[in-house]
C-alpha cells in the first residue's frame, strides 16, 4: 500500500466475537458475509469466521456467492437474497444454496432440472420483503420444490425489530413457528435469529442463528464483545494560517489567528462523506475537527499543536466508536463500514500478526499487467 489510508480488521477478535454469541444462543452460526462481508473483505472473514466455528456463510446474491468460492471456500453457501431461476444450473454446479422466495420464482425454477439444488424457502412474517405471507402457497412451494427433487435444506424467515420492538418480534416469530410447523417435513437448517435477537431471543424452534453486525462488535444486547474494525489515515501535511483565511471548497471555513491545518489523503471517494464537516477524528493524543467541505480525496483538520509528517490519524476506532460515529451523522454503523471503498487498504490482523495488506484495485491491476 501507498496511499496511508487503510482500514484495520482484527480477525482474532471477529473469531471471539462469534464465539460469545454461539455460546449465548448455543446452535449453529450461519455468518451473515454479504457485501464483502459488510466491507470488511468476505475471504478473509470467511476463514476467520469458519475456524471459529461457522458452519455456512450466507451472502445477497450468485455474484457474491461465487466470489467465495472462487476464492477458495468449500463450506456451505446460502443465497439470501433473490436469484434468477435462470441461474439454477450455476448454483447446481458450485454447490450454493438458493432462497425460494415466491410463487413466480418457484414455478420458474420447476421448469428446468432442479435435481439436487439446494432450498431454503423464505417465510414472510412481517418485513414484507421477500418470501410467502401465506402458509397454503408455503406448503404449495414445498411441494413443488421436493417434487421436483430440490434438496429441501432450510426454512428461515428475517424479524424487522429485533433491536426495538419485543413484541413484533414474538409476532413474527409466532408465524415463523406455525409455517414451519404446517409442514410435514423436518428441514436441516431452521433460522430465523439475527444478531440482535441471537442475543436475546429464546426460542426452541430454529436451530441455527443468522449474524452479520455482532461480528463487528455491534450489537443492543450483548456486552462482552469486541470491536475488530478501524479506519486510520495520516497527516502528510500542515500549514499556519492567517487570520481570515479560509478552508476548502465553497470556502465554508475562516481561519482564526495561528491556525493550524492538517491535510490528510481521506475523502468522499473513500467512503468519508461530506457529512463529517465539523466532526472530529483523534490525532496525537487528543481530538482535532473537520473544517471545510471534506473533498474527493483529501480533508483539512483543525489541529491545537503542530505534528509531524506522517502522524497517525483514527477515523473511528479506539478513541471514537463506530456506533458513535453512526449516531452523530445520523445513521447506523453498517452503512459506514460498507461505504469504505475498495480504494482503501485493508490491513488484516490473523493469529495476532499482520497477515496481509490488501487494496483490491491495485491488486488487479498488477494482477493483469
Ligand atoms: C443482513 C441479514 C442478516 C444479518 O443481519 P445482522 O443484523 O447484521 O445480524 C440476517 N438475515 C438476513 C436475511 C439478512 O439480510
Amino acid at each position: 500500500m501507498y496511499r496511508k489510508t487503510w482500514m484495520e480488521v482484527n480477525l482474532d477478535k471477529i473469531e471471539n466475537n462469534l464465539k460469545t454469541l454461539k455460546a449465548i444462543c448455543n446452535k449453529r452460526i450461519i455468518a451473515v458475509l454479504k457485501a464483502d462481508a459488510y466491507g470488511c473483505g468476505d475471504i478473509h472473514v470467511a476463514r476467520a469466521v469458519v475456524e471459529a466455528g461457522a458452519q455456512m456463510i450466507a451472502v445477497s446474491s450468485l455474484d457474491e456467492a461465487l466470489v467465495l468460492r472462487n476464492e477458495g471456500y468449500q463450506g456451505k453457501l446460502l443465497i439470501l437474497g433473490a436469484s434468477e431461476a435462470s441461474d439454477i444450473p450455476m448454483m447446481i454446479k458450485e454447490n450454493i444454496s438458493c432462497t425460494a422466495y415466491s410463487m413466480d420464482w418457484v414455478k420458474l425454477a420447476i421448469r428446468q432440472d432442479c435435481h439436487g439444488l439446494n432450498v431454503h424457502l423464505k417465510v414472510d412474517t412481517g418485513m414484507n420483503r421477500i418470501g410467502f405471507r401465506d402458509i397454503h402457497e408455503l406448503n404449495q412451494a414445498f411441494s413443488l420444490l421436493k417434487d421436483a427433487q430440490c434438496s429441501m435444506e432450510g426454512i428461515f424467515t428475517h424479524f424487522c425489530c429485533a433491536d426495538s420492538d419485543i413484541d413484533l418480534t414474538n409476532k413474527q416469530f409466532a408465524r415463523f413457528k406455525e409455517a414451519v410447523e404446517s409442514i410435514p417435513y423436518t428441514f436441516p437448517w431452521v433460522h430465523c435469529d439475527n444478531s440482535d435477537a441471537t442475543a436475546f431471543f429464546k426460542e426452541d424452534t430454529s436451530n441455527a442463528c443468522r449474524i452479520g453486525i455482532s461480528l463487528y462488535g455491534i450489537s443492543t444486547y450483548a456486552k462482552d464483545l469486541e470491536y475488530p474494525i478501524s479506519l486510520y489515515t495520516k497527516v502528510f501535511m500542515t500549514k499556519h494560517m492567517h487570520a481570515g483565511e479560509t478552508i476548502g471548497y465553497g470556502a465554508t471555513y475562516t481561519a482564526g489567528e495561528n491556525e493550524i491545518i492538517a491535510t490528510l489523503p481521506i475523502g468522499y471517494a473513500d467512503g468519508f462523506i461530506r457529512a463529517n464537516q465539523g466532526r472530529k477524528v483523534y490525532v496525537d493524543g487528543e481530538y482535532a475537527t473537520v473544517v471545510g467541505r471534506v473533498c474527493m480525496d483529501q480533508t483539512m483538520i483543525h489541529i491545537n499543536k503542530d505534528v509531524p509528517i506522517g502522524t497517525p490519524v483514527e477515523i473511528f476506532g479506539e478513541h471514537i466508536s463506530l456506533e458513535d460515529m453512526a449516531n452523530e451523522l445520523h445513521t447506523i454503523p453498517y452503512e459506514i463500514i460498507c461505504l469504505i471503498s475498495g480504494r482503501v487498504t485493508r490491513r488484516y490482523i490473523w493469529h495476532h500478526q499482520i497477515q496481509d495488506e490488501e487494496n483490491s484495485r491495485l491488486v488487479k491491476s498488477l494482477q493483469s499487467r
